[in-house]
C-alpha cells in the first residue's frame, strides 16, 4: 500500500516543491511507543535537489497531546519549529544523511514527520503553573511522603538503638 507520505523521487528538482502534511490524532496515536499521544500539527516540507542529495524542509505547527511530567495527566504542547533533513542514495557512509538505495524511486517521509515533531518535545515538559491535575498531585505527594516514612524506618537499625541505650544509660 502507498503510504500517503511518500514522496516521488524524480518529481524533486533543482526548483523547490512544495507539500503540506497534515498530522492528526490517529497519525500519532497509530505509533508504537508513542510519547505522543495524539495531535493536530500542520507540516509544510520544502523539497528540492542539491548537488547529489535531496533537501527536505519542514516548517512544522500545531499542538500535540502529551503526558504532563508534574501531574501525569495529558497536556497540549504547542510546536512551531523549522528543521530539515538530507537524503542521499546508496550506501550509507555518513550518520549526519539519511539514505536510501540507488534503485528507490520514492522516499516515504512518515517516520521522518514523526520524528521531527517528536524532537520537539522538551525533555521536561510540565501544565502551566496552576493548571496541573491538583487530585492527582495530591495522590502523588501523599505517595512519596509515604515512601519517605518507609525508608526512614528501614534506615533504623536495632544496633543503633541499642548502641542508643547505652549511651544514654552512661
Ligand atoms: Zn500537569
Amino acid at each position: 500500500m502507498k503510504s500517503a507520505f511518500e514522496v516521488f523521487l524524480k518529481d524533486i528538482t533543482t526548483e523547490p516543491k512544495r507539500y503540506i502534511f497534515d498530522l492528526d490524532d490517529s497519525f500519532f496515536s497509530e505509533k508504537e511507543k508513542s510519547e505522543i499521544q495524539g495531535g493536530n500539527v500542520k507540516i509544510q516540507v520544502v523539497a528540492q535537489k542539491k548537488a547529489e542529495a535531496f533537501e527536505f524542509g519542514f516548517e512544522i505547527e500545531g499542538v500535540v497531546q502529551i503526558v504532563c511530567d508534574r501531574c501525569l495527566d495529558i497536556m497540549d504542547l504547542s510546536i512551531v519549529a523549522s528543521d530539515s533533513v538530507i537524503v542521499k542514495q546508496g550506501e550509507q557512509t555518513d550518520e549526519d544523511f539519511i539514505f536510501i538505495p540507488e534503485c528507490e524511486e520514492t522516499f516515504d517521509l512518515e517516520w521522518v514527520l514523526y520524528e521531527t515533531v517528536a524532537l520537539q518535545i522538551p525533555i521536561q515538559h510540565f501544565h502551566e503553573d496552576g493548571e496541573c491535575n491538583k487530585e492527582m498531585i495530591k495522590k502523588l505527594n501523599a505517595c512519596s511522603t509515604e515512601k519517605l516514612a518507609e525508608e526512614e524506618n528501614k534506615t533504623t537499625d536495632p544496633r543503633w538503638e541499642k548502641l542508643k541505650d547505652i549511651l544514654n544509660n552512661n
